[in-house]
């Protein structure tokens, strides 16, 4: 299994389709796949694909083939899921702030449905009474997540009904009998420690007794992965252990059988994707030499939107003496991908590669500035092919209606 695309593959895929350009390595997502299953071997755990971080059908179709489940985060996303074969007892849709109608669309395509609402679980529970089983999406009050943008369990937080609502909820079940079948909370994305996870797990621990016809246990997404070398990552191992234990005890004390479930997005697809940029200009400035690629926030803008770091290497030039570069996007604003990188030699032409683009990078990307979308390939057993073209002129008038 080849975990890591190599510079010179990667060139020659750019030479083939052009930049910039998506280049996703299915290995790498079967390898983090089978990472998650052999650490929780001993928990009846499951695992939902957080489709959001990135939907290529193509993907969806690989994350299907080696048998992960799927997280939505709107009802487009699980039809999409379905579209490309998912069970809909494998479809877990996770909503937020959404309109009832989005969960009655959801409900008719027959896919696992979590309520972050209090007034959408009374609309639910007047309508539906006892007769689908759902999730609530809880806030913990918890403060966890790489940076405040991801952090979603906080007491500050839109996500989940509040924690110190729980007696209005358990009103709401009593009275319109609902089937609270799980319980969700997700704390936020890029969570190092264990732990946090386990305090949530405590969390549940204490909700348990209230709700007598739970079967799982949701503890979203928010792995974390490695961006440098050094990064401390979740100790995946331990938390599969954690888990066990955990269930363990539930068992014990209810006599009942529990699953978890959890949402990896990044986990599983952040790794695996690459993107690959043209170095269009090079300017000497006071302090620095800009690096200006064909590319910018309009394609990747985790590193302006969230201050992500995004290693990023020449792969065209990998025996040039190295230097330091900023390296900075196309658009009109400052899009910055990396500030004082030390790049083998950079000139006009090179291809660079930004890593860890599989996650968040394509699916965020826009048409700012009227530039293309980029295209997007898949390497699967070795052959890369194209999973979706480059836009182009029409693409910017699609739907829009001349009337002057
Ligand atoms: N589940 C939920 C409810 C989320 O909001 C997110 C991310 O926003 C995820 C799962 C996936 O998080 P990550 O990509 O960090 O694993």
């Amino acid at each position: 299994m080849q975990q890591e695309l190599s510079a010179e593959l990667l060139c020659s895929i750019a030479n083939t389709y052009g930049t910039p350009l998506y280049v996703y390595n299915a290995d790498k997502i079967t390898a983090q796949f089978r990472n998650l299953q052999s650490a929780f071997v001993n928990s009846n755990t499951r695992f939902f694909y957080a489709c959001k971080s990135l939907t290529n059908i193509n993907i969806l179709k690989h994350i299907l083939s080696i048998g992960c489940s799927i997280d939505c985060s709107s009802v487009n996303e699980a039809h999409l899921a379905l579209h490309v074969g998912f069970k809909p007892e494998n479809v877990l849709y996770t909503s937020n702030g959404i309109d009832f109608t989005e969960i009655e669309e959801a409900l008719g395509l027959g896919i696992n449905i979590n309520i972050d609402s209090l007034s959408n679980l009374e609309k639910f529970g007047k309508k539906y009474g006892h007769s689908y089983p759902v999730g609530i999406r809880l806030r913990p009050n918890i403060m966890a997540g790489g940076n405040l943008k991801i952090s979603t369990g906080h007491s500050n937080s839109k996500f989940g009904i509040p924690i110190e609502q729980v007696d209005e909820i358990l009103q709401l079940v009593q009275e319109h009998q609902i089937f609270i079948r799980g319980l969700h909370i997700h704390t936020g994305s890029e969570i190092k420690d264990v732990s946090v996870f386990m305090k949530v797990a405590e969390v549940f621990f204490d909700l348990v007794p209230h709700f007598p016809e739970l079967e799982f246990l949701d503890l979203g997404g928010g792995f974390k992965v490695a961006y440098k070398e050094r990064d401390h990552l979740t100790d995946i191992a331990v938390l599969g252990k954690e888990i066990e234990k955990f269930l363990g005890n539930l068992e014990m004390k209810h006599q009942k059988k529990f699953q978890c479930w959890f949402e990896p997005g990044k986990y599983l697809v952040s790794e695996s994707g690459y993107l690959i940029a043209k170095v269009n200009v090079l300017k000497t400035s006071q302090d620095t030499v800009f690096a200006g690629v064909n590319t910018g926030l309009n394609h990747l803008i985790r590193p302006m939107m969230y201050d992500a770091f995004h290693r990023i290497a020449n792969i065209s030039n990998p025996e040039g003496e190295i230097k330091t570069y900023t390296v900075t996007g196309n658009i009109c604003e400052t899009d910055t991908f990396g500030t004082d990188r030390h790049l083998h030699e950079v000139r006009e032409g090179d291809f660079l590669a930004i890593y860890n683009a599989g996650a968040y990078g394509f699916e965020m990307s826009s048409n700012y500035n009227a530039r293309y979308k980029p295209a997007e390939v898949l390497v699967l057993d070795g052959k890369a092919s194209l999973i979706r073209k480059r836009d182009e002129f029409s693409d910017l008038l699609r739907n829009q209606i001349t009337v002057l």
